[in-house]
């Protein structure tokens, strides 16, 4: 997707502070962080949201969320951390290449 930031993250046309990356994954720090620590694990390949997600995703998704325990302890939350997926104008994503948010290290009682 020629219009996709994440996309272009991905294939290095945008730059990003990575913290992990494999053949099917890119881990990075979000631009605008709402905790001590807020990483966005995406997948290399382009899907737009998790509604977009197919049976075929099922791996992927997995491998997603397996990841996100791993680098949280990392980077030091080791009392816990959130995920979050937006998806969907009304669930308020605002970039359109699925990505999991990794967070903590803010007020545990905020709702994001
Ligand atoms: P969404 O609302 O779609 O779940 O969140 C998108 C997230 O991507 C936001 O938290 C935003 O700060 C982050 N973001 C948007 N553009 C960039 C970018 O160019 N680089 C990085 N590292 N994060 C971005
Ligand atoms: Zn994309």
């Amino acid at each position: 997707m020629s219009d996709c930031i994440f996309c272009k993250i991905v294939a290095g046309q945008l730059p990003s502070s990575k913290v992990y990356e494999d053949d099917e994954l890119l881990v990075f720090h979000d631009i605008h962080p709402f905790a001590r620590v807020h990483l966005l694990i995406i997948p290399k390949v382009h899907i737009v949201s998790l509604a977009e997600c197919t049976p075929e995703h099922e791996r992927l998704l997995g491998r997603i969320m397996l990841l996100a325990p791993r680098l949280a302890r990392e980077h030091g939350l080791d009392s816990g951390f959130k995920t979050l997926v937006n998806t969907g104008r009304g669930g308020g994503q605002e970039v359109f290449h699925l990505h999991v948010h990794v967070f903590g290290g803010g007020d545990p009682a905020a709702r994001v």
